[in-house]
């Protein structure tokens, strides 16, 4: 036993945790389990707008009561300002961010309109500056964020998703690692932290595929090693949509507080990823030794109300 795999659960505090959620950290889980590895577990509490109280509370209390245990202390984003501040500055040295004075509102005015689906792309109205501009923009008293400059896009071999290729000066172009609020964006933040923790691998939803090659830009100009790599697709409501912090009846706390059982929920999210022929009650440790990244369907999963009602939830509103 024992493998150097590190795996990492990455909840942010911006509500309660939802079915959805929780599959993709029982992904997590049991593909470092399954290696003989350990979980790392991360506080994701830089968004302050978004933080909601008592959204810690229930994201620790969920995973333990769903057996997902990590390993050694929680590591809070938050706490990490000054690390988030050093990569930021490494990064201002190497000459590959520039600070951006863009409002919104004349990102959009001069992108080019974005197709259904795609990702305004910044124009690259700052994109003359060099970082050492940072003096003169200060005085002139406009906020500003750093950007980094997209030179290529790297292409990554996703475990679930397959190969991936996204074309990040189509789509979305130089990226915003710190905010003209102050503060790390997410993609700074996460890649800092992963390496930090010692992460090898990444799971998590397939919303964050486009996220990737921008963050393996970051480690590459960082010189970190970068993690694997598999998003796992969502899961949706019976209405298509994907299961939202604000859908309750899809709660943990929610399906707890109603008596359903763990291994229930459990249950219901293995036989979604192809590791039960049905649904039944089992535990997170019953179910490593059938831990399957390959069975897990590349379709969105779609959470019905016949399958909460078969746990025990009966739910008022819809999924
Ligand atoms: N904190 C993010 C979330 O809860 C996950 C970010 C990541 O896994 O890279 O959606
Ligand atoms: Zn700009």
């Amino acid at each position: 036993m024992g493998s150097s795999a590190i795996g990492r659960l990455a909840p942010s505090p911006t509500g309660g945790q939802h079915l959805g959620n929780a599959r993709t950290y029982l992904v997590a889980w049991l593909s470092a389990r399954a290696a003989g590895g350990a979980v790392k577990l991360r506080v994701e509490d830089i968004d302050s707008a978004r933080l909601r109280p008592g959204a810690v509370e229930d994201a620790l209390v969920g995973l333990a009561w769903l057996g997902l245990h990590h390993d050694g202390e929680p590591l809070v984003q938050s706490a990490r300002l000054v690390q988030h501040e050093a990569a930021l500055e490494a990064l201002k040295r190497a000459d590959l961010v520039y600070p951006c004075t863009c409002t919104r509102g004349d990102i959009l005015a001069a992108a080019s309109a974005p197709h259904a689906g795609e990702e305004v792309t910044y124009p690259g109205t700052c994109a003359h500056r060099r970082a050492s501009a940072e003096p003169d923009v200060r005085a002139s008293g406009k906020p500003f964020a750093w950007r980094f400059r997209v030179s290529r896009s790297p292409a990554f071999a996703d475990r679930v998703a397959g190969p991936q290729h996204i074309d990040l000066t189509r789509s979305g172009g130089d990226f915003v690692v710190w905010k003209n609020a102050g503060g790390p964006a997410y993609q700074l933040a996460v890649v800092v932290d992963d390496a930090a923790q010692g992460v090898t691998e990444v799971i998590r939803g397939d919303d964050l595929i486009p996220s990737t090659p921008r963050q393996l830009l970051l480690y590459e100009a960082l010189g970190l090693a970068p993690p694997s790599f598999a998003h796992v697709p969502l899961v949706l409501g019976e209405d298509g949509k994907r299961l939202a912090k604000r859908n309750n009846d899809t709660h943990l706390s929610a399906l707890r507080a109603a008596g359903v059982r763990p291994e229930a929920v459990l249950g219901l999210l293995a036989w979604s990823c192809g590791w039960l022929p049905d649904v039944r009650e089992v535990s997170a440790a019953e179910l490593v030794p059938r831990f399957d990244l390959g069975a897990i369907p590349r379709t969105p999963f779609v959470l019905t109300r016949e399958m909460l009602r078969k746990m025990g939830f009966t739910a008022s509103g819809a999924t």
